[in-house]
């Protein structure tokens, strides 16, 4: 059964005092009955607290990276390891300000999502083409590529274990949203490669989130389109009442 999941990913945001004020926000808020999936994604620094506050509650923590050895002279990373090890089982690989910033290339980003794997993590894994590749009409043909060359090496059974979440470089963090025909369009084609790979029981299976300026304003329309199956949201994320807004959009 192809599940709805909203996640909130607070990139690098939020103390230890701000987490722990959200965190409570968000669960005096959250309503008690809800079909969707809700994940939030804090700081490497603040997970361990982040798990403990939401112990007992319908609300998932996940990772925002991890490094895909197993341990080592890597100063400054984290492994798959220590934050399975404070009870977190999800984490976001593969993000464009990852790739862009940090310089995380495709291959790369495959070994994460191998490491992740092999410590029964759930990845959510996300991709997405920038303004240019939009303009020059080669935003498929991205999509695809980094889809098969970040993720398509993993076995059928993994599937169970991966949420996809598409994210255009151009709407993340600029207040321009893809529109909801946008986002079905890439989302049915997104669904249609897997499906070409690995068999339509996988592909009707998968959650594919949209990601990019999602709002409360704007959340229901994306949300109502069918290849469309929840979001993984930003800025909006940083406030309870927005999230929760966008949570219960779906
Ligand atoms: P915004 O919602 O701030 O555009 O960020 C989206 C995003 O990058 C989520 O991972």
């Amino acid at each position: 059964m192809r599940k709805k999941i909203v996640a909130g990913n607070w990139k690098m945001h939020k103390n230890a005092a701000q987490t722990q004020e959200l965190l409570t926000d968000l669960l005096a808020k959250i309503p008690t009955e809800t079909t969707v999936e809700v994940i939030v994604a804090p700081t490497f620094i603040n997970l361990a607290a982040a798990v403990t506050k939401l112990e007992g509650s319908a609300i998932e923590v996940a990772a925002q990276n991890l490094h895909q050895a197993e341990s080592g002279a890597f100063t400054g990373e984290i492994s798959a390891d220590m934050i399975k090890s404070v009870g977190v089982n999800y984490v976001i690989l593969g993000h464009s300000e990852r790739r862009a910033i940090f310089h995380e290339t495709d291959g790369l980003i495959a070994s994460k999502v191998d490491t992740a794997l092999e410590h029964d993590m759930t990845v959510i894994f996300c991709f997405g083409e920038e303004l240019k590749d939009r303009q020059s009409g080669n935003h498929f043909n991205i999509v695809e590529n980094q889809l098969k060359d970040g993720l398509f090496h993993i076995t059928a059974a993994d599937w169970e274990k991966v949420v996809l979440a598409y994210e255009p470089v151009w709407a993340i963090g600029t207040g321009e949203t893809a529109s909801p025909e946008q986002a079905q369009e890439m989302h049915e084609f997104i669904r249609e490669t897997v499906r070409k790979a690995f068999g339509s029981d996988i592909a009707e299976d998968l959650t594919i989130l949209y990601g990019g300026s999602v709002k409360p304003d704007n959340a229901k329309e994306i949300f109502s389109k069918p290849d469309v199956d929840g979001g993984l949201i930003g800025g909006a994320a940083l406030n309870a009442t927005d999230f929760l807004a966008i949570v219960t959009a779906i």
